[in-house]
């Protein structure tokens, strides 16, 4: 069986929040099989990350402690992005050595008005979590930045230790940008790039909730998916294949 460095795994799709950008909330709402699950932590190397995210909320998936314990038995890290309000403080205390959170924006209306209820809970579990000991290094706080201001959340965060603060754009392939066309680019017509590492290295793989096995975690409309060798083969011949329209890997300068 071929295996891979690291995993990303969408263990759900079902979320309680509902944010205006996320694919994920016109996606079905369900759990990934468990037995499906387990052969896919299988797949990771020994030494390897599963990290468990995708269009949902992972701190609802019913046999997550079980899943970790499986992840960590195999010899490996795991990882999850979670939006931070359901937050189960002892397994990640106990299992995760590094945890991902989401969060866009100090103000609590902003946030609900996009879809992110209660962020009173969110910041009242980081700040429990920080309290029990786990380490704020080992804390990656994620903002998708949709015009919002975010000047508040680096003195925040450093205010707290933790440092590591990813920003990322709104997604503008054709799987997310449909859901939010008042803030969209106009649709990108030309690619100065046809590759990206997620296809020039093979050591990462995305399984979607059906376990269908994907190059990366962005390719959302799995109807538009051929296989990973068809994505390879479109690149070759200077064709961007449906599954990678918009992508903001083709922009990027080779490195
Ligand atoms: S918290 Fe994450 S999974 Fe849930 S709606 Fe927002 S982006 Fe989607
Ligand atoms: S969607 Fe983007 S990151 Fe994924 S394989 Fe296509 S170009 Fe690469």
């Amino acid at each position: 069986m071929k295996s891979y460095r690291q995993l990303q795994i969408e263990i759900t799709t079902c979320c309680n929040f509902n944010c205006f950008y996320c694919a994920g909330r016109d996606m079905e709402q369900r759990h990934m099989d468990y037995g499906l699950l387990l052969s896919l932590i299988r797949k990771t190397e020994k030494g390897g990350g599963v990290h468990l995210q995708g269009e949902g909320e992972p701190m609802l998936y019913p046999r997550l402690g079980s899943a970790v314990d499986e992840i960590i038995a195999q010899g490996c890290r795991p990882f999850l992005i979670t939006n931070g309000s359901c937050l189960d403080i002892d397994l990640v205390l106990n299992k995760f050595p590094e945890l991902g959170i989401s969060l866009d924006t100090l103000d609590p209306e902003l946030a609900s008005e996009n879809g992110r209820y209660d962020l009173p809970r969110v910041l009242s579990n980081l700040e429990g979590l920080l309290q029990a000991g786990y380490p704020p290094s080992n804390i990656v706080i994620f903002t998708t930045a949709f015009g919002q201001p975010t000047a508040d959340l680096t003195p925040y965060l450093a205010s707290r230790g933790i440092h590591k603060h990813v920003v990322q754009p709104l997604q503008q392939k054709e799987d997310y940008r449909y859901r939010y066309p008042e803030k969209a680019m106009p649709p990108q017509e030309q690619y100065p790039v046809l590759s990206c590492h997620f296809i020039s290295r093979e050591g990462r793989r995305f399984y979607n909730v059906d376990g269908v096995e994907m190059p990366c975690c962005y390719i959302k409309n799995a109807a538009r998916f051929v296989s990973i060798d068809h994505i390879k083969r479109s690149f070759a011949e200077s064709i961007v294949p449906e599954s990678c329209r918009g992508c903001r890997y083709l922009s990027r300068k080779r490195r």
